[in-house]
């Protein structure tokens, strides 16, 4: 029978934060996949535990992939951790989820810290829904065309950026977004130095020009607002009254009626009515 992948989640910033249930499967494991083995070791080291490690990164994910789907065919258990966080999140892992699932391995998930979850959480901004964006693409055009993409997207919108792009990236979202777009820059999250800065664009890019970043950060941008429904169109709205009192319904009743399916006013479209020919005494 075959092994079972574990994906699990490690600290993004603080020790204190892996979860006694990861703890005890990093223990009893066979193996561990990691993203970086160097940061893992450390982790491992910090536990007691001395185990196997197969690396798994973005540019040996494919032929790595294979070893590890190997050992779990041949039964032993895996837990594929990523540098930081929660694993397949702007990382490789999902490969390998997928990978897993087209040889019938089992594969669950050992939750914890997830960077973009920590910094929703903590923006102020609405967390009813959003949408995960991850890195933006290097490639300009990629770039230009995803943000581009975004332009009327109402929900919280969540990024990962690197430090060293960062003020490329804030001065693309006030070309694209406006410089009044709320949004908070969550900065080393768990980790002593944690800073949450709510603003808006046009600061942010300020902010940033005279003070290079420093740190990991992710970026919560405010949704575009909500454009303001159509109003139902008038003449629709007759017919609607037109085709109950065909069906003998009194005028006012029918023009009720159309008002609460059309959002229009109850008044107005009896009003409306009364001047159609149809209905003149
Ligand atoms: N798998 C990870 C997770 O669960 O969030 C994310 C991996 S992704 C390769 C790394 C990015 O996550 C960083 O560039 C940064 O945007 C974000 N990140 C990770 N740790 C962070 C922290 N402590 N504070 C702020 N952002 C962090």
């Amino acid at each position: 029978m075959s092994g079972q992948l574990y994906l699990l989640a490690t600290p993004i910033g603080n020790l204190g934060d892996l979860s006694f249930r990861a703890a005890e499967i990093l223990e009893t494991v066979d193996f561990v996949a990691a993203e970086d083995t160097r940061v893992t070791l450390k982790l491992l080291n910090h536990l007691g535990l001395k185990k196997n490690m197969v690396s798994y990164y973005r540019h040996n994910f494919e032929a790595s992939g294979q070893v590890i789907l190997t050992r779990l065919l041949a039964g032993e258990s895996c837990a594929l951790v990523s540098d930081a966080g929660t694993p397949a999140i702007s990382d490789p892992g999902e490969d390998l989820v997928r990978l897993c699932y087209d040889h019938g391995v089992a594969v669950t998930s050992v939750p914890g810290p997830c960077a973009f979850v920590s910094a929703l959480i903590l923006s102020g901004l609405p967390t009813g829904r959003f949408t995960f964006e991850g890195f933006l693409a290097m490639n300009k055009k990629n770039r230009r065309d995803h943000l581009l993409s975004l332009q009327n997207e109402t929900r919280t919108m969540i990024f990962y950026e690197a430090p060293h792009k960062l003020r490329a990236t804030l001065a693309d979202f006030c070309r694209v977004f406006g410089a009044e777009r709320k949004i908070a820059l969550c900065r080393e999250l768990t980790k002593r130095h944690e800073e949450v800065i709510r603003t808006h664009l046009g600061d942010a890019v300020q902010r940033y020009e005279a003070l290079p970043p420093k740190g990991e950060f992710v970026l919560v941008l405010e949704g575009a607002p909500a454009a303001a429904p159509e109003a139902f169109p008038l003449a629709d709205a007759l017919e609607l009254v037109s085709h109950y009192r065909k069906q003998g319904i009194p005028l006012k009743a029918a023009a009720k009626r159309a008002a609460e399916e059309t959002g229009l006013s109850k008044n107005q479209l009896y009003a409306a009515a009364l001047d159609l020919p149809a209905n003149r005494e």
